[in-house]
C-alpha cells in the first residue's frame, strides 16, 4: 500500500513550497471515517483513496485537489457530513468532494454510441470545478486497476462504461497517459484473448523491435546533427488499445499490424519541428494522407504536434510525432499542465488560432498569478449553454440552458408536446415553467384533452418546440378567423334578408372567392374574420347571383330564428344576432351594466365589449362592430376607475373611501398624488354592479368636503 509520505514527497517534488498540511489532515480524517471498511481485494478501504490521491499527485495537482482525492468517498460511504468536510477542509474541498459524490450517483444504463457523447457532456457540465473530473478520473483509474476483484458481470459493465465515457473524457481533457491506461485496462477485461495476443506478439518481437528502435534513433540523430538539431528521440510501441483499433478498423491480424511503433521527436523550437519533418521525409518515404499539422491547427484540447507515417529503414511503417518540449507537456498532461505550480511563472504561449474552451481557460490563467485563484475562476463552465437531463428510461437528452419540460415533451414527440399537461422532475410535480437542471429525471404527463397554449412560446427554448407551438397557434387562429368571418358574413346576409345556409353552401361563394383572388372559401372567410377583407364587398359580389336564384325573404323567419338564436353570455352580455361568441370586457374603458355598449369583433379573440364612446373603437370599420345588450344583472361586479380631485388635506382619502364602502362597493385599489398647485388627485379602482350604483357613488363622493371633481376614466 502506498504511504502518505509517497504522496507528500511527490507533491513537494513539483511544488517545493506546497502547504501539505491539508493533505496530512485529510489523510487522518479519511483513515478515521473509513475505519473498518475493506475493499473486495481485502485491502483496507483507505488504500483506494490513497491510490487515488497518488494518481492526482502524478497529475501534479494542487494540494486541495489531492486532499479532495483522499476525501472523495467520505460523504457517500461514511458518516461524514458536508458540513464537517467544509469546516475542516474548506469550501473548495467540499465542492470537489460533493461534485464527485454527485457523479457517482448518476445511473446510466447503456451509454452506447449516440448516447455516450451526451453522457460525457453531462458529466462535464455537472462538474462545476474541473478538479471534480480529475478526481473522478483518478478514482476510475484505480478502480480499473483493481477490477479483477469484481464479479465478471460487473467487470464488463464498468469496463464498457469506462471505455465509452471516461477514457474519452480523459482524451478531451488532453491527459493522454490516463486515457491510454484506461483504454488498455478496458481492452484487458473486454477482449481478453486479443489483449493476450497483442501482448505475446509484442513480447516475441521484443529483441527485433529494440534493435529497430535503436537503429532508427541512430539514423535520425546523425541526420539531424548535420543540421545542428539536437533532439530527444523516444521510440515505443503504441498502446494496446490503439493497436486493437487498427486491427479492427483495417480487419488485420495482430501480426499484420506493422506500424505498432511510434517515435517521438522533441526539439526546442517550432522551426526545428518543421525542419525535422523535412529531413525525415528526405530519408524515408511518407505515407500519403498521414501528414498532420496540429501545430498550426491545434486540436481542441490544445494538443500540438506534427504527425507523419513513413516507410522506415526496413520497409516497415512507423509513425513519428514531432513537437517542442512545451507541446510535449501539454500532450501528456493535458489540461493539468496548464495550472500546475510553476516556479518561473506561466510558460508556453497561446496560439492565436487555438479554439475552444481550453484556450479560454488558458487566457484566464494568464491573467492570474495564483493557481488557486485560477481554479476558482474555472469552476467551470465547459458547456455553459447546455443542460443534460434523463428520460425515465435513462436516456440522456441535451437542451439549451433555460429549457423547460415543454421543450422536453416536444423532443420526445410532437404529440407528447401537444398533449403535455404537466411534468414530474425527479418524481415530483413541477410547473411547466420549471427550468431543467443537469441530471434531472424528467417525466411528462399527457392528457387526451391537453393542448398547447400561446403562452408556451414564452416557456420554450428549443426551436423545434417553438415551431410546433407556433404552427398550432396559427391553425387555431385560422379556425377562429374562419368562424368569425362566417359570422360577420352571416350578419350582413341577414340584414339583406337572404337565406344563409344556401349562400354558405352554394357555389356562388366559391366563385366570389375566386373572383376576389382568394385560394378558397375558407381563405376568404378567414380574411373577413381578420378584418382584412370586407364582408360588404363580398356580399355585393354574390348578391346579384343569389337574387336570381332565390326569392327574396323566402323561409326567412324560420331559418333565422333557428340560426340566430340569441345566446346569453355568462358574463352578462348578449351579442345580438350572433351565436356562440367569445365575449370579454374591454380593458380600456371598463364598461358597467347600464352603460351604452357596443361589441367589437377582434382578430381571433371573439368580441370585446366597449362603451359606445370609447376612443379605442371610434375609428374602427363599421362591419367589425356588432350590437350588444346587457342582460338583467346578476351577482357580478365590474371594475371602474374614478379620478377624484380635491383640495390637499389629510383625511380626504379616508373620507372618500368611507363613502364608497357605505354604498356597498369594493375598493380594489386606491392611489393618491399631489399636484404642484396643492391639489390632491386620487385614483380609485372600485367594483360596482351597474351604472345606477356607480352614479350613487359618484354623487356621494362629490358631497365629501373638499372634493372638487369626480370623473370616471
Ligand atoms: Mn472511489
Amino acid at each position: 500500500m502506498i504511504r502518505l509520505n509517497d504522496i507528500t514527497a511527490l507533491v513537494l517534488s513539483y511544488h517545493p513550497r506546497a502547504d501539505i498540511q491539508i493533505i496530512e489532515k485529510a489523510y487522518v480524517y479519511s483513515a478515521k471515517v473509513h475505519q473498518g471498511q475493506v475493499r473486495l481485494s481485502g485491502e483496507p478501504y483507505l488504500s483506494h483513496v490513497m491510490e487515488t490521491a497518488h494518481i492526482l499527485a502524478q497529475m501534479k495537482m494542487d494540494v486541495v485537489c489531492i486532499a479532495a482525492g483522499l476525501l472523495h468517498d467520505t460523504i457517500e460511504d461514511t458518516n461524514a457530513t458536508p458540513d464537517e468536510i467544509e469546516r475542516l477542509f474548506g469550501a473548495e474541498a467540499l465542492r470537489i468532494v460533493d461534485g464527485v459524490t454527485k457523479l457517482s450517483k448518476l445511473k446510466f444504463n447503456s451509454a452506447k454510441e449516440r448516447q455516450a457523447e451526451n453522457v460525457r457532456k453531462m458529466i462535464l457540465a455537472m462538474s462545476t470545478d474541473i478538479r471534480v473530473i480529475l478526481v473522478k478520473l483518478a478514482d476510475r483509474l484505480h478502480n480499473m486497476r483493481t477490477l479483477g476483484f469484481q464479479p465478471p458481470e460487473k467487470q464488463r459493465r464498468i469496463a464498457e462504461e469506462t471505455l465509452d465515457i471516461y477514457a474519452p473524457i480523459a482524451g478531451r481533457m488532453g491527459i493522454h497517459w490516463i486515457k491510454s491506461s484506461l483504454e488498455d485496462l478496458c481492452l484487458y477485461y473486454l477482449e481478453p484473448d486479443i489483449y493476450e495476443n497483442i501482448q505475446s506478439t509484442i513480447a516475441q518481437r521484443r529483441d527485433e523491435r529494440d534493435r529497430f528502435i535503436s537503429d532508427v534513433i541512430e539514423i535520425l540523430s546523425a541526420k539531424l546533427k548535420e543540421h545542428d538539431i539536437k533532439p530527444i528521440i523516444k521510440g515505443r510501441h503504441k498502446h494496446f488499445y490503439s493497436i486493437f483499433r487498427k486491427m479492427k478498423d483495417q480487419n488485420l491480424d495482430v501480426s499484420q499490424v506493422y506500424d505498432v511503433l511510434a517515435f517521438r521527436i522533441i526539439v526546442d523550437t517550432v522551426r526545428d519541428c518543421y525542419a525535422v519533418l523535412g529531413h525525415v521525409h528526405s530519408m524515408w518515404k511518407p505515407v500519403q494522407g498521414r501528414i498532420k499539422d496540429y501545430i498550426s491547427v491545434p486540436k481542441q484540447n490544445m494538443y500540438q504536434s506534427l504527425h507523419t507515417t513513413v516507410i522506415g529503414p526496413y520497409g516497415q511503417r512507423m509513425e513519428l510525432q514531432i513537437r517542442t518540449w512545451d507541446m510535449d507537456k501539454v500532450a501528456e498532461e493535458g489540461i493539468a499542465a496548464h495550472w500546475r505550480y510553476k516556479e518561473g511563472g506561466v510558460s508556453g504561449t497561446v496560439d492565436e488560432k487555438q479554439l475552444g474552451w481550453v484556450r479560454q481557460l488558458m487566457e484566464w490563467q494568464q491573467n492570474l498569478k495564483d493557481p488557486g485563484q485560477f481554479l476558482e475562476s474555472v469552476r467551470m463552465d465547459l458547456f455553459p449553454n447546455d443542460v443534460y437531463v434523463f428520460t425515465p428510461k435513462g436516456e440522456v437528452k441535451e437542451f439549451p440552458m433555460g429549457a423547460t419540460p415543454v421543450d422536453f415533451a416536444y423532443s420526445i414527440h410532437s404529440e407528447v408536446g401537444e398533449r403535455c399537461s404537466g411534468a414530474k422532475v425527479n418524481g415530483r410535480m413541477v410547473p411547466l415553467r420549471y427550468k431543467l437542471k443537469n441530471g434531472d429525471i424528467v417525466e411528462i404527463i399527457t392528457s387526451p384533452k391537453g393542448h398547447p397554449s400561446k403562452d408556451w412560446l414564452g416557456l420554450v427554448k428549443t426551436s423545434r418546440a417553438k415551431t410546433k407551438i407556433r404552427q398550432w397557434v396559427q391553425s387555431q387562429e385560422r379556425e377562429e378567423s374562419i368562424r368569425l368571418g362566417k359570422e360577420i358574413l352571416e350578419k350582413y346576409v341577414q340584414q339583406e334578408h337572404l337565406s344563409i345556409p344556401n349562400i354558405l353552401k352554394s357555389d356562388v361563394l366559391v366563385a366570389a372567392a375566386k373572383e376576389l383572388s382568394f385560394r378558397s372559401v375558407e381563405d376568404l372567410l378567414a380574411q373577413i374574420g381578420l378584418g382584412r377583407a370586407s364582408a360588404r364587398q363580398v356580399l355585393s359580389r354574390i348578391r346579384p347571383k343569389i337574387e336570381t336564384k332565390e326569392e327574396k325573404g323566402s323561409g326567412f323567419v324560420s331559418k333565422v330564428v333557428d340560426l340566430w338564436r340569441r345566446r346569453r353570455d355568462p358574463a352578462g352580455i348578449e351579442v345580438t344576432g350572433v351565436s356562440d361568441m367569445l365575449v370579454r370586457y374591454a380593458q380600456c374603458c371598463h364598461p358597467v351594466p347600464g352603460d351604452r355598449v357596443v361589441g367589437f369583433i377582434t382578430r381571433g379573440r371573439g368580441v370585446s365589449v366597449h362603451r359606445e364612446n370609447c376612443p379605442a373603437i371610434i375609428d374602427s370599420v363599421p362591419e367589425r362592430l356588432v350590437p350588444v345588450n346587457w342582460v338583467p344583472p346578476r351577482d357580478e361586479v365590474f371594475p371602474v376607475i374614478l379620478r377624484v380631485t380635491s383640495v390637499e388635506r389629510k383625511g380626504v382619502l379616508a373620507d372618500v373611501s368611507a363613502v364608497i364602502t357605505q354604498k356597498d362597493a369594493n375598493i380594489a385599489r386606491a392611489e393618491i398624488q399631489t399636484t404642484m398647485d396643492r391639489k390632491g388627485i386620487s385614483f380609485f379602482t372600485i367594483e360596482v354592479k351597474n351604472t345606477t350604483q356607480l352614479q350613487e357613488i359618484t354623487a356621494a363622493i362629490k358631497k365629501v368636503k373638499d372634493v372638487l371633481i369626480v370623473e370616471r376614466l
